[in-house]
């Protein structure tokens, strides 16, 4: 059997994404430019993204420290304005490589991982955002601080680790209706009086823009599969 590799047009799709976006946005009453798209670009390589950096896309997503060390200093060498965003779960022992990479960690989630960003920023003198992960399913085996005690955590990292947190994400329970988890979020954003609401991927991005997200975080509906 003959096998090809299919080449989705990744700037056709990034149109049709932020179409979508806009629309969903619109038709729930939200001001245009009121959500901001993060490609995610975890496990895709930098020739499958530069296409992107062309036509003038500039945040991006990644889940790991050690893949965007490799794939990212060359293409931010080339294409001014870039903006990295940590989302996927970070080591305390990998604080230091990640605020000096990035310029917004969406993964705080833990005391532990507060203080060593905290020392982190002193040291390197970068102060990259910070989104507290919020595990609005509490599900047992995902990131994230519980809905309950979110409040405080914010507080803590403020008040006493002196972080610049604007915001939360969340990443949904699989198997269950986004639409509440989506709604919580952006309850307890306001509740503590940030802005930044990161939540929808490309199964679900116009919900969460509906519901309040300033950030969706959309992969696979631009890039296509990805490898595993
Ligand atoms: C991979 C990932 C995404 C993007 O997922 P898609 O379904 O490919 O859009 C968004 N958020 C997080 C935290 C991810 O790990």
């Amino acid at each position: 059997m003959e096998t090809f590799k299919f080449e989705p047009d990744v700037v056709e799709n990034l149109g049709l994404v932020k179409a979508s976006i806009d629309r969903a946005a619109a038709e729930a009453g939200r001001p245009a430019g009121a959500v901001n798209l993060t490609v995610v670009s975890k496990r895709f390589e930098g020739t499958q993204i530069e296409p992107l950096l062309v036509a003038g896309q500039r945040v991006f997503g990644e889940n790991r420290v050690q893949e965007a060390q490799q794939k990212w200093p060359v293409l931010r060498a080339r294409f001014e304005g870039c903006q990295l965003r940590l989302i996927g779960p970070l080591q305390s022992n990998k604080a230091l490589e990640a605020v000096t990479l990035f310029d917004v960690i969406e993964t705080l989630d833990r005391p532990k991982l507060a203080a060593a960003l905290a020392r982190a920023m002193e040291k390197s003198g970068r102060r990259p955002e910070c989104l507290v992960q919020v595990n609005t399913g509490e599900e047992s085996q995902k990131a994230g601080i519980a809905p309950t005690e979110a409040h405080a955590f914010i507080q803590q990292c403020l008040v006493e680790y002196q972080l610049p947190v604007t915001g939360l994400m969340c990443i949904p329970p699989v198997n269950e209706p986004p639409a509440p988890h989506f709604s919580l979020l952006h309850k307890l954003a306001e509740e503590s009086g940030l802005s930044v609401v990161s939540m929808g991927m490309s199964s679900d991005y116009e919900i969460a823009c509906q519901l309040g997200a300033s950030h969706v975080r959309v992969g696979s509906a631009i890039f296509g599969v990805r490898p595993a």
